[in-house]
């Protein structure tokens, strides 16, 4: 695991992880590539689980979360779990600025059947955080998933009304009350499909508000697109 981190941090560091020859996992040639295919495939992979909130199912059968409480949006596609060594990619470009590897999720997802979507929307940040922050990781991933699929791109098509606690410093069950009232949007959706992009989903409560907003909005259909899939073992 400190091989990992260290050549994580050294990659971090030098802001040029892409342009090395070798992977940012294990060190291995890998060309132009930012993972070595091992450490590509290696991701921990999503189970079967249910196709609008991609939590873990038997056979890949709707949840009894969504059965009972259907939440706002219709989808969510998520590229892997939330474990190592998955975990420490996210928060490298979150909390480390390692920006090349927004490009690599996008072309990630770009690589999944997705739905069909004319908008492309990140998960947006308090101007606050983002002041922090310097940059939105949502953000940096829809551009170029929105360049991959042809979709536009709206960077601002949503918005934090109110700085919230951070979500992971809460219970799950005080999550959706959180965010309440947390987003709105000025834009006319109205028939449109829309992809939301998140890096970590866990509770979805931040993604169903939002998708609450942007069906209020008008939009036909709301579609998760995550890096990550946190889940409970
Ligand atoms: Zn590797
Ligand atoms: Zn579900």
């Amino acid at each position: 695991m400190s091989n990992h981190e260290s050549r994580l941090d050294r990659c971090a560091r030098a802001g040029r992880g892409w342009l090395e020859q070798d992977c940012a996992l294990c060190g291995a040639g890998c060309g132009r590539e930012l993972l070595c295919r091992s450490c590509a495939d290696g991701l921990p992979s999503l189970p079967e689980h249910c196709p609008r909130c991609a939590l873990p199912t038997p056979g890949g059968a709707a949840c009894g979360a969504c059965l009972s409480n259907p939440p706002h949006f219709e989808t969510t596609i998520a590229l892997w779990l939330y474990e190592f060594p998955c975990d420490r990619l996210v928060q490298a470009l979150k909390y480390r600025a390692w920006l090349a590897l927004a490009p690599f999720f996008a072309r990630s997802l770009a690589s999944r059947a997705l739905p069909e979507v004319d908008i492309v929307l990140p998960m947006p940040l308090h101007p606050r955080r983002l002041a922090q922050r310097g940059f939105n990781q949502a953000l940096e991933i829809a551009r170029d998933l929105a360049r991959r699929t042809g979709a536009t791109l709206e960077p601002r098509g949503a918005r934090r009304t109110r700085d919230t606690i951070p979500q992971t410093d809460l219970p799950y069950e005080e999550r959706a009350r959180n965010i309440r009232g947390a987003f709105a949007s000025d834009l006319d959706l109205s028939g449109k499909a829309v992809a939301v992009v998140d890096d970590v989903m866990t509770t979805g409560a931040t993604l169903n508000e939002l998708a609450g907003v942007l069906k209020r909005a008008g939009a036909a259909g709301v579609h998760n697109l995550v890096i990550a899939r946190s889940v409970l073992r």
